[in-house]
């Protein structure tokens, strides 16, 4: 066992504080990382606020993973020391169930290992993020980030790409599709980007007026205020696919009007309360409300190199985690352009 730096939450709602945690010795498979960077999903700020309850504590948040390889096990064919790796919401999985076969990690029949606020495959072992300035991790489990990524805005691929990547994958987005983009935070700024990388025309739906500009430059051709309505009318019965990154609970009615006959709305973000959904929603135009959680492990390598294909990182803005607590409340007011990566530097002072 090896004692390290992290920061994290002692119990629910309590401010992110340094403390130290314990890392196992690499097993033959193992990988360690020098964690450089993390990005900050809203989803540390749920959990770390206990808001979908069940939370684990103390937790050390932090899913969004870049590292440079340190230390390797005996049976490492993947890296090499000095290789950029990354990790994602995902650790270990039991590797034997019909979605760990099909790809589905994050589905596993088992429960899969989360990177934190959960357990190693064991039960008992509490997993801890990437706030933390070394992680051990299988190489299963473990992605390449490929070269000419900058890998401090490569980091929030790990989730808000691979969340966003997936449904579009899932939806067949194509060519010339219109796909509604709602609320452009972490994960709709990676999902418009990702959209207009596979050629569709996108149109963000944002409660904010002044990220139009933004979202132009991200690669939307068309941007709609959601507040007085008229962006509803106006769009109704056009879009192909809505991918609905909301953290807050929001009427999902108003934007199902939107799709053509037989569209879909993907669910992403993740409101803690319950929306009422109104039957006639969907059975007018035979429309589709789904959802859709992060994505495997070889979907995430596919996304990285897609990514790298299309020269596409997220836009970030670079914390030290002495400033985590103030991003925290910046994320709660929309205030980030458009993720806020920790500079682990930082921890190690
Ligand atoms: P974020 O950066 O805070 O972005 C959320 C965006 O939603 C905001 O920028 C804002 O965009 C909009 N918004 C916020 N409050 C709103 C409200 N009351 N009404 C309407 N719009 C509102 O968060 P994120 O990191 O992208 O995460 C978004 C959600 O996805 C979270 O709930 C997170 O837990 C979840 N998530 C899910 C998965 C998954 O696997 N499904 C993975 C990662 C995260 P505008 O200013 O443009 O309106
Ligand atoms: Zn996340
Ligand atoms: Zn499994």
């Amino acid at each position: 066992m090896q004692r390290i730096r992290a920061w994290g939450a002692a119990a629910a709602g309590k401010p992110l504080a340094p403390m130290t945690i314990e890392r196992r010795e690499p097993g033959p498979h193992d990988v360690v990382l020098e964690i450089l960077f993390c990005g900050v999903c809203h989803s540390d700020i749920h959990q770390a606020r206990d808001e979908w309850s069940g939370a684990l504590f103390p937790m050390v948040p932090g899913h969004e993973i870049v590292g440079r390889v340190t230390r390797l096990g005996g049976e490492i064919s993947k890296f090499k020391v000095g290789d950029l790796a990354g990790v994602g919401c995902l650790v270990d999985s039991c590797r034997a169930c019909a979605p760990c076969a099909d790809g589905l990690e994050q589905f596993c029949a088992k429960g899969p290992a989360l990177t934190y606020n959960g357990t190693e495959m064991d039960r008992k072992t509490l997993t801890y993020g990437g706030y933390s300035t070394e992680i051990v991790v299988d190489e299963r489990y473990t992605l390449r980030i490929p070269a000419g990524l900058d890998p401090a805005a490569a980091a929030p691929l790990l989730c808000a790409g691979i969340t966003t990547y997936s449904p579009l994958r899932q939806w067949g987005c194509k060519p010339g599709d219109r796909v509604g983009v709602v609320g452009l935070g972490g994960l709709g700024h990676m999902a418009v980007k990702l959209a207009a990388s596979m050629g569709a025309k996108v149109t963000v739906l944002s409660t904010s007026g002044g990220k139009e500009a933004d979202a132009r430059r991200l690669g939307a051709s068309d941007f709609a205020v959601t507040k007085g309505g008229a962006a509803f009318d106006r769009l109704a019965g056009k879009v192909d696919l809505v991918i609905d990154t909301v953290s807050a609970p929001h009427d999902y009615n108003a934007y199902l009007g939107l799709l053509r006959t037989r569209g879909a709305m993907v669910v992403v973000g993740a409101p803690t309360a319950p929306t009422p959904v109104h039957a006639f929603s969907l059975i007018l135009g035979n429309r589709r409300l789904a959802g859709s959680m992060i994505g495997g492990i070889a979907e995430t390598q596919e996304m990285l190199d897609h990514c790298a294909k299309h020269g596409i990182v997220s836009d970030i803005e670079l914390i030290p985690i002495q400033k985590i607590n103030e991003a925290y409340e910046r994320v709660l007011k929309s205030d980030v352009r458009y993720r806020f990566v920790v500079d682990v530097a930082s921890l190690r002072g």
